[in-house]
């Protein structure tokens, strides 16, 4: 498998930047692989190699009817030659979306669960009906959320000189957050900005996942002390947009040549744009922004809701 990496680093230069006196580079995790996009190659390499050590056929995931992770597990299991389940969130659709359809051509078997049932999918109860119609399976949790996962990501700040004063991803679970608290200097800030509604959570989900590390208990206050959540950029929550967000992501593409999901990276920018049209960021600041891929989801919020998007 050809992956792009260490990832590009590339400065944002724009009028915008200099009236502002902020430092903006976008680390390009969205180039590392067309289909295995941005932080969910991060979020399954090291569960893939788990996977292949422990010798498991099979690698099974959960993940919504658009999801980024379902994609990127069919597509990464499919290099590595591993066998892929998805069990998805809802009924099956008459017609197969763009996301199931490149998921089943690269092998994935494709379960549908009802909302209700999805919502077990932590317990073992649930996991034990899965093993009785699917046999053994290394299992990996919703969007990669595991330790794992965090390890991956951890390196994303590692592949690049790392003068940042703030590194900012977009959050859905928060593991790509807590990978990059975990290798941030004591210096760095490192800002999350939730894809959904109510995004404190991800806090508690980053100290649950830093839970696993072997880190002391002062370590970890210190790692998550660097820790700074904006919550107010979801637009009404979790796969919901505004005309005023998708004018941005317009906007940024003429602007800039890049391309956003609105989903996840779009908000980012958006909610970090506002922040420093604020002046929230003293001059001279450096920032690092992820742009953590997630472009495919573009193509079902262009279906479902008729967006429309100049790229
Ligand atoms: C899944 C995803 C995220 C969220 O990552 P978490 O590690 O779950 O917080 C962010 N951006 C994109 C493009 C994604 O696909």
């Amino acid at each position: 498998m050809k992956l792009n990496l260490p990832s590009p680093l590339e400065q944002l230069n724009s009028p915008f930047m200099d009236n502002h006196k902020v430092e903006l580079w976008v680390k390009r995790d969205d180039l590392i692989h067309p289909e295995i996009s941005g932080n969910k190659w991060r979020k399954l390499k090291y569960n893939i190699q788990q996977a292949r050590e422990q010798k498991e056929p099979t690698l099974l995931t959960f993940g919504g009817a658009y999801s980024n992770h379902i994609a990127a597990t069919a597509a990464a299991c499919s290099a590595a030659g591993i066998k892929s389940i998805g069990i998805i969130r809802g009924e099956k659709n008459k017609v197969l979306n763009a996301t199931l359809s490149l998921a089943m051509e690269h092998g994935m078997k494709i379960h549908y669960v009802n909302r209700e049932d999805y919502r077990q999918k932590e317990e073992a109860g649930f996991i034990e009906k899965l093993h009785k119609l699917y046999g053994q399976f290394y299992l990996v949790p919703e969007g990669g959320a595991n330790y794992k996962g965090v390890l991956g990501c951890a390196e994303i700040v590692e592949e690049n000189s790392n003068d940042f004063d703030i590194v900012t991803t977009a959050c859905g679970t928060g593991t790509t957050l807590t990978g990059l608290l975990l290798s941030s200097h004591k210096n760095q800030k490192v800002m999350g900005f939730p894809a959904l509604k109510g995004g404190e959570f991800i806090a508690s989900n980053a100290r649950q996942l830093l839970d696993a590390s072997n880190k002391v208990e002062t370590e970890k206050e210190k790692i998550l002390g660097r820790l700074e959540l904006q919550t107010d950029y979801h637009f009404g929550g979790y796969g919901k947009v505004k005309s005023e967000l998708v004018d941005f992501v317009n906007r940024f593409y003429v602007e800039y040549n890049l391309a956003l999901d609105l989903v996840y990276t779009g908000k980012m920018f958006f909610g970090l744009f506002d922040l420093i049209k604020q002046g929230y960021f003293k001059p001279g600041t450096k920032i690092m922004a992820l742009h953590t891929g997630g472009l495919q989801g573009n193509q079902g919020m262009k279906d479902r809701l008729g967006i429309k998007l100049n790229f």
